[in-house]
């Protein structure tokens, strides 16, 4: 009989976030599949947790997989971590739980600490629906453009971003947005230096402007879904281009509807351009 893949959640900061469940998986397991297998060294050490580890990366995962496939099938259990949080969540892991899945291995979660989970029951935006981005493309031309796409979205978006990109990004998001768009700031969570904030775009601009400490260490953004109000104003937003399209460029139509709107030319532009394309 083929054994079980145990795919656990580990810490996102605080080493006690974990399960007493998970302690039991990963010490009883014959082996533990890990992200890196340093980091995870020292989670195994803090819990008293002496079970091997060995490497399961984004850039090994499509090799080690037959290895580890035939290791499930020959009967040894094994569990599945990364290096914070969730596994597959932004994480790798998707391919080895869809090989034990295509052999008929049993996959069986082990719950826990997932920083977009966090982020969402503490910030204060709603939390009834939702939609979870990952990280955002880190060229800027395409990070406009997946913005585009999500600025008419009403569910609330999650977004991991990292601390280098986060004041581009967040530029980026208020100009797609809109500067008053809610959002909250997740930085930290369970370490020490944990902020839990809700506020509008432009604000955070400014507090991560002014305090470079919140450019630092692991970031989650969560961003209110948009209201029935922007609806309205991008309809209207569109009645103008459409018409000022008719006789004038897109760059030219751009910059007359942010003038008599106020809105800034780059959303204007990429709004124009969505417009044109449709035709
Ligand atoms: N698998 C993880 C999970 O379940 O959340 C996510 C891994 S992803 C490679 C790392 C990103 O998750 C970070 O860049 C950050 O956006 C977010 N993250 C992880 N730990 C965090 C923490 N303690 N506080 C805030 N964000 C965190």
């Amino acid at each position: 009989m083929s054994a079980q893949l145990f795919v656990v959640a580990t810490p996102i900061g605080h080493l006690d976030d974990i399960t007493y469940r998970a302690i039991d998986v990963l010490k009883s397991v014959s082996i533990i599949a890990a992200e890196d297998t340093r980091t995870s060294a020292q989670l195994l050490k803090h819990h008293n947790i002496s079970t091997p580890l060995t490497a399961c990366h984004e850039h090994n995962e499509s090799n080690k997989i037959d290895i580890l496939i035939q290791r499930l099938l020959n009967g040894e259990n094994m569990a599945l971590i990364s290096d914070a949080g969730t596994p597959l969540i932004s994480d790798p892991g998707f391919k080895l739980v869809r090989a034990a899945q295509d052999n008929n291995i049993r996959v069986v979660p082990v719950p826990g600490a997932c920083a977009a989970i966090a982020a969402l029951s503490s910030v204060g935006l709603p939390s009834d629906r939702f939609s979870f981005q990952g990280f955002l493309p880190s060229r800027q031309s395409q990070r406009l453009i997946q913005l585009e796409k999500l600025k008419d979205e009403t569910q609330t978006l999650i977004f991991y971003e990292a601390p280098h990109r986060i004041l581009e990004s967040v530029k980026d998001m208020a100009d797609v947005f809109g500067a008053d768009r809610p959002v909250g700031f997740a930085r930290e969570i369970t370490k020490t230096f944990e902020t839990i904030k809700k506020m509008t775009l432009a604000d955070l601009i400014q507090l991560i402007e002014s305090d470079r400490n919140q450019q630092k260490g692991e970031i989650v953004l969560v961003i209110g879904g948009a209201t029935q109000e922007k609806d309205l104003e991008q309809e209207k937003l569109d009645q103008l281009l459409t018409r000022l399209l008719q006789d004038l460029s897109v760059k030219a139509a751009s910059q007359l509807a942010a003038d008599l709107t106020g809105i800034k030319k780059k959303v204007a532009y990429q709004r124009a351009l969505e417009l044109t394309n449709k035709d």
